[in-house]
């Protein structure tokens, strides 16, 4: 008997992440590796967390270790509320889900919205786990264009012959993963316009709002939708925000800021798969966030933005011609785009066995298997002299 056979058939669509498996490569002593989109943790508040923990389970154990309510810890949610109104959504706790990470927030959207068969809009490349998160609910995927260029009648027709309906629209607004870009005002408002004109959500995942090394933030598009309408209530656009990627990814707090409707649905979504997050992480996230969320956030931004810098020199100087790449102005990525006709994944079986060398091919983020001469390089984990070397080999893999 093969108990696979009784699998549901969603479970068809769940595939083994390539990045997790490359994850497993950082352990290997001497590789240099350019694949893992993790933080530094070397430049995680570990103090500020040690301290928060004792001070938490000295003074309000007995909360910090009970189940709590399904919607978050209040006064995180409201420390998040505050900070949404400094980017321009302004919003009170009830229009606030702690979610076990961001991630948790894609998987209950993708079960929220998507039925078997209908549409969900993603970049070309986009983010994998979102792709993963979306797959357990079978939908169809068709490519987002943000300039707008395509009508929206055209989306609507193709996502009707395939027997559903675009749902929605999830792109990651700010310094994407995996191609580091960021979606400018003008591609956000189309956006908007677009999904009034399907009559579509709009997931917009925020996960490295936070880490802009230059240049003008810019508005959230929840926030452009916010000032176009008024009323938060009244807003197609769904935000997920994450602690991940600015005080720690470990304790999986992340938050949703949407419709109170939308809320409501995914509070019962969370009762339903997990209760509540962990009591104490969002306690803790919240007395961490409360004391040193800025300085914190400044001090990373600088390594990032050093590290950003020392890749995209390196590049310059390594890289043979015909190769090209983004310049992101935050977050995690460079996106590099080999000649057509390369290949990022036989080049990364080179690159390990020959080299030392790993980075993330890029096919895995299309969802129509395209792509593949692209591929991710990540600076979070990577010094000036690790850059200086790895660019060095790649760009004599690329030669030889
Ligand atoms: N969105 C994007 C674009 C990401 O890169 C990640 C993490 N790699 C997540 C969401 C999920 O992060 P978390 O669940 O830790 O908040």
């Amino acid at each position: 008997m093969s108990i696979a056979q009784h699998f549901a058939t969603r479970a068809a669509r769940m595939k083994a992440s390539e990045i997790r498996e490359l994850l497993k490569l950082l352990d290997r002593p001497g590789i240099l590796s350019f694949a893992g989109g993790i933080p530094d943790a070397k430049l995680f508040p570990a103090q500020a967390f040690a301290e928060a923990y004792a001070e938490i389970m000295a003074e309000s154990a007995s909360k910090a270790l009970q189940y709590s309510v399904s919607e978050g810890f209040l006064p995180l949610r409201e420390w998040i509320a505050g900070q949404m109104a400094k980017i321009g959504i302004p919003c009170d706790a009830s229009h606030v889900l702690i979610t076990s990470g961001s991630q948790q927030a894609l998987d209950y959207l993708g079960k929220l919205f998507l039925s078997p068969g209908d549409t969900a809009l993603v970049n070309w490349p986009t983010y994998l786990g979102a792709l993963g998160a979306f797959n357990a609910y079978e939908p169809r995927y068709d490519r987002l264009d943000v300039r707008g260029n395509r009508p929206a009648s055209d989306y609507a027709q193709a996502a009707d012959a395939a027997g559903g309906r675009v749902k929605f629209a999830y792109l990651s607004s700010d310094f994407a993963n995996p191609t580091g870009e960021t979606v400018d005002r003008t591609g956000r408002e189309a956006l908007l316009d677009m999904a009034e004109d399907l009559d579509c959500v709009v997931l917009e995942d925020a996960a490295y709002q936070s880490l802009r090394y230059d240049g003008e933030a810019v508005p959230p598009i929840l926030a452009l939708e916010l000032a176009r309408k008024g009323d938060l209530d009244a807003c197609r656009t769904i935000y997920c925000g994450s602690f991940s990627k600015t005080l720690s990814p470990g304790l999986r707090v992340g938050w949703v800021v949407a419709a109170q409707p939308v809320i409501q649905q995914l509070v019962l979504m969370k009762q339903a798969a997990d209760l509540h997050s962990a009591t104490i992480n969002q306690m803790v996230i919240h007395k961490v966030a409360e004391t040193c969320f800025d300085t914190h956030v400044d001090t990373i931004r600088a390594a990032y933005r050093s590290r950003r810098d020392a890749l995209l020199d390196a590049l310059a100087r390594h890289m043979p011609g015909g190769v090209t790449w983004t310049r992101p102005e935050g977050g995690m990525f460079v996106w590099v785009t080999l000649p057509k006709g390369m290949d990022a994944a036989d080049l990364l079986a080179r690159a390990i066995a020959e080299h030392d060398l790993a980075f993330v091919p890029g096919r895995a983020f299309h969802a129509d298997g395209s792509g593949g001469n692209t591929l991710r390089l990540s600076f979070s984990c990577a010094d000036a002299a690790m850059i200086e070397a790895g660019m060095k080999r790649l760009g004599q893999l690329l030669r030889g």
